[in-house]
């Protein structure tokens, strides 16, 4: 989708500061960082959110899990992470690429 920002991103015309990448995945920092880190693990392919992804191909949802994993072990976050995917108006997403947050690096304290 050539009007999607993460679809750009994953095409290069867009860029980012990569940390890992798969086949099918790719993770690069956010651009408003919430925590020391704060990468986002997209799917290469365009699926508006985690649902979707769910019900079109659940193994690259796996996928993005397991990257999203790789991602904090990575970064080096020993004292723990937070993985964070925000679905819909409600939870306030923002960008209609599903992706999955990998916050860490300090204590996060309670959702919400
Ligand atoms: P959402 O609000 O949809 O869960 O998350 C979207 C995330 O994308 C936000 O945390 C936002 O800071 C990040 N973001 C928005 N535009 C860009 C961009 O151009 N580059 C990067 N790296 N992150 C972006
Ligand atoms: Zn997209």
């Amino acid at each position: 989708m050539s009007d999607c920002l993460f679809c750009r991103i994953a095409a290069t015309e867009i860029p980012a500061t990569v940390v890992h990448e798969t086949s099918r995945t790719l993770a690069f920092r956010d651009i408003a960082p919430q925590a020391p880190t704060h990468v986002l693990v997209i799917p290469r392919d365009h699926h508006l959110d985690v649902g979707s992804l769910a019900a079109a191909d659940p193994a690259l949802l796996a996928e993005l899990m397991t990257a999203a994993v790789a991602v904090a072990d990575k970064e080096a976050l020993t004292g723990g992470y937070r993985l964070l995917t925000n679905t819909g108006d409600d939870a306030g997403q923002t960008v209609s690429h599903a992706h999955v947050h990998v916050l860490g690096g300090q204590p996060l304290g309670p959702l919400g």
